[in-house]
């Protein structure tokens, strides 16, 4: 596993333009087009140093996008952790006191005994994300991996996934045991509600490509949402949809249980395992093996490595969903 630093190809923008909102919640802007429609999201800075999410979302505020049907939120949700980074230890810029990723259910959110920086915006963002019909969440990743689409453990997901058309890898999952996802949150993790929400993993953290997956998809979760049409967006974001998408269930995690874990190979992640039993890594000196054939490793890393940490997860292929027309108009 490498643990060299990725070099900072993009800038990090100034949002503090955003910061008042007549929403009243501090950086989440909502533009109603007074038109029936849904209520769209797309969401950067759960995680303070996933910054292409945040890129977008920048820029599509300072062109003014507007709906054309529905409601369109923009936001920024972990801001305090954004305007923590420091080039010298990006990874540490990730959240304040805890993953605002990792507190998104009623019960945690409602237990006032509890605080942290993450809790009382998370509380903030709550009532305009009950609201929500469709979220798209903006993600980036710790190594420099082809993006994917976390669609949740729904069917209604890895359905939304296919329909979006990008990117070409789909991972159906349950989360963590570390607690829920904002895309999991109440109605977007309930099999019963019409609300769907998608998370994108666009690329490697401070990598130019991660910004133009972001964009692409963006563009392409507004337009199937139909909340603007294609003549609203700055021209280039879209690009081609991939001829195949391939759906990936994840099985389980590979939790740490010390810091005595190592991989068998420097992984970045998408790796395929043929064969069961293949050796990915050592934990506290035991071999960790694949348990199926075509085994797929979701998102290695050990930059956040602790006891109680999940270093990898492992997927199967279930499905591949082919286009021949990869336009995706
Ligand atoms: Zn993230």
């Amino acid at each position: 596993m490498s643990i060299e630093a990725y070099p900072i190809e993009v800038d990090f923008p100034d949002i503090s333009v955003h910061e008042h909102s007549p929403s009243g919640i501090a950086y989440v802007h909502t533009f109603d087009s007074g038109v029936p429609g849904p209520h769209v999201m797309i969401n950067a800075l759960t995680h303070g140093n996933e910054v292409c999410g945040a890129i977008v979302v920048d820029e599509l505020l300072r062109r003014q996008l507007r709906p054309r049907r529905g409601r369109l939120t923009l936001g920024f949700a972990n801001v305090a952790a954004y305007l923590s980074f420091d080039p010298a230890k990006p990874d540490a810029a990730r959240f304040v006191d805890q993953d605002f990723n990792r507190v998104w259910t009623a019960a945690t959110l409602d237990d006032t005994s509890r605080t942290s920086s993450e809790l009382a915006r998370a509380r903030a963002m709550r009532p305009l994300i009950d609201t929500v019909d469709a979220l798209l969440d903006l993600h980036s990743m710790h190594e420099k991996s082809k993006p994917l689409i976390v669609a949740g453990p729904l069917q209604k997901g890895s359905e939304l996934a296919v329909k979006l058309g990008t990117p070409a890898t789909v991972i159906c999952d349950e989360g963590h045991p570390e607690g829920r996802r904002m895309r999991d949150y109440e109605g977007f993790g309930d099999p019963a509600s019409a609300k769907n929400a998608l998370l994108i993993e666009c690329g490697q953290h401070w990598e130019r490509g991660a910004v133009g997956v972001a964009r692409d998809t963006t563009a392409r979760f507004l337009m199937l949402a139909g909340v603007i049409d294609e003549t609203d967006l700055p021209p280039g974001w879209l690009a081609p949809v991939p001829a195949a998408q391939h759906i990936v269930r994840v099985t389980q995690p590979v939790v740490a249980t010390s810091m005595d874990f190592r991989f068998a190979a420097p992984y970045t992640g998408l790796e395929i395992f043929e064969k069961a039993g293949a050796v990915i890594g050592w934990s506290n000196g035991e071999a960790v093996l694949t348990p199926y054939d075509n085994c797929m490793l979701v998102m290695p890393s050990l930059r956040q490595l602790r006891p109680g940490v999940t270093v990898v997860r492992l997927g199967k292929i279930e499905q591949t969903v082919t286009r021949a027309d990869t336009t995706g108009r």
